[in-house]
């Protein structure tokens, strides 16, 4: 079966390791299932530390060759790869909604986001510009050289299954580093299929691999093995945590996008219809999947019931079913332990004295579907005003002074993303200012885009993706003193 695809080719079971399709080396495989239906569409190979240690000694071998090409070269191959995702994205998108679950709208929209990034760095990667300083004694010379860092080892999740891979690799391969993608186990697909049009593109065998299998026993070699100079991941802050342990023996370099506890503050002055637009894209999107999710609702009380009421009536507008059908808005979760963890948070929050306004149940169409929820009331000792609940509940917390808000919201070890609504100019500034978060949407309720920087602070993680920062993430710097 090739799922329905127009190009059954970019359905592939295999990994890609040095330009080969590769099984296993034992021959064990894991089932790929489509969250909607339970159905299995694929099985990959169940790699572990051989197969990595194979992926990392071909990206090793392809690195001399990859970095000494001209940024020019490279870009070109990257722009091939860039324009042959865009002619390929009806597909592209179809898989990622079979193994992922979101809409086919969302996940064409992931499948352009992503193949922006391979653009945008294609571009870039033009432009890693060094330095001459005035030198500090006669006759000294004083230059600043960028190069690559070298191989990259990178760990990415399944909430976008192409777009966290081509911001990694994007800048990675521009800048001519070489790398090793180890994909979540639950949407492969999408990065194979990434490969395939990589390699159709030209870009070299060894350049990029795809590992898929276990994540503890890749994660190891990746960030135990000493060729790998950099570990780049999105995913948890608990595993984060791990693979930045994992690196500290071998001092590698780390960029890591983790978890989020997301504000979204409604001030009395906000535009209320624009901030239920907002608060609706930021919430719901992905059924709440995604690190920058808005995660509590905090308003000001003058407009607390009117948002209330305007944001669960769009919420009831929301249409929970299989992402591949016309008009749906909201997929399924990812699998059981997502549904559980919501239902959890959900019950928490209400035995603490949350209200239910809409949704709170999973939804009648029964798997791993969840009714898109609104919960009032909800207290600050509540477990959601602390953990990140990823998943179609949005909890409102009310507030009364700017001053409160600032304090509220910034009461987390996460700082990755924080929205908010108001009008007066004044607070505006104060409070973006104030905020402790990576980035800030303000009067917006979607910010993710390829020229901006996308990263966090705190338990949210280090490093930046995307814009001209991203590039400085796969970089090195080395000064040159010459004397004359
Ligand atoms: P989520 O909770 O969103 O699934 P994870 O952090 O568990 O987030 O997963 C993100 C990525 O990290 C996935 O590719 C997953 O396979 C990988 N991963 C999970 N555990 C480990 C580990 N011990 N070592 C390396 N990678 C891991």
């Amino acid at each position: 079966s090739t799922l329905g695809l127009t190009r059954g080719d970019l359905l592939r079971s295999d990994a890609y390791i040095n330009g080969a399709w590769t099984d296993a080396a034992d021959g064990q495989r894991f089932d790929v299932t489509n969250p909607a239906t339970g159905a299995v569409l694929a099985t990959v190979p169940l790699m572990t530390q051989t197969e990595t240690r194979a992926a990392i000694a071909a990206a090793a071998a392809a690195l001399p060759a990859w970095r000494a090409r001209t940024a020019k070269d490279r870009s070109a191959l990257l722009m091939r790869w860039y324009r042959l995702i865009m002619e390929n994205q009806e597909d592209l998108a179809r898989l990622l909604t079979l193994e992922q679950g979101k809409p086919l709208a969302e996940a064409r929209g992931e499948i352009a986001y992503g193949a922006s990034f391979i653009e945008w760095f294609a571009e870039e990667g033009k432009r890693a510009y060094g330095d001459v300083i005035p030198a500090h004694k006669p006759g000294a010379r004083l230059l600043v050289l960028k190069q690559p860092v070298g191989v990259v080892g990178a760990i990415t999740p399944w909430n976008f299954p192409n777009a966290m891979i081509t911001r990694k690799i994007a800048p990675a391969l521009a800048v001519g580093c070489t790398a090793v993608v180890k994909p979540a186990e639950a949407t492969p697909l999408s990065a194979l299929a990434l490969a395939v049009l990589a390699e159709e593109a030209g870009i070299p065998a060894g350049v990029l691999n795809i590992v898929t299998g276990d994540p503890a026993r890749i994660g190891q070699e990746l960030t135990g093995n000493p060729i790998v100079r950099k570990i780049s991941f999105t995913g948890s802050t608990r595993v984060g945590q791990l693979l930045m342990a994992q690196c500290a023996e071998g001092v590698k370099k780390v960029s890591l996008e983790l978890g989020g506890n997301a504000p979204f503050i409604v001030f009395d002055d906000a535009d209320l219809d624009a901030a239920v637009v907002g608060a609706l894209a930021s919430k719901y999107r992905n059924s709440g999947q995604t690190c920058v999710c808005a995660n509590r609702f905090l308003v000001q009380s003058g407009v607390y019931d009117a948002f209330a009421e305007k944001f669960a009536e769009a919420i009831r507008k929301l249409n929970v079913g299989d992402g591949l059908t016309a008009g749906v808005t909201q997929g399924p979760l990812i699998n059981q332990v997502a549904v559980n963890k919501v239902e959890s948070l959900l019950a928490d929050a209400v035995a603490k004295g949350g209200r239910i306004v809409t949704g709170g149940t999973p939804h009648a169409l029964g798997g791993l579907f969840f009714e898109p929820t609104l919960v009032a009331d909800v207290p600050t000792t509540a477990r959601i005003a602390k953990e990140e609940v990823f998943g179609p509940v949005a909890p409102l917390f009310r507030f009364e002074t700017e001053a409160d808000a600032i304090a509220m919201a910034n009461d987390t070890e996460y700082g990755l993303a924080a929205y908010f609504y108001a009008r007066d100019l004044g607070r505006v500034w104060r409070v973006a200012e104030a905020l402790e978060y990576g980035m800030v949407g303000i009067n917006d309720g979607m910010i993710s885009t390829e020229v901006a920087p996308f990263g966090g602070i705190k338990a949210s993680g280090t490093g930046r993706e995307g814009s001209k920062y991203g590039l400085n993430d796969y970089l090195e710097i080395k000064y040159l003193a010459m004397s004359a």
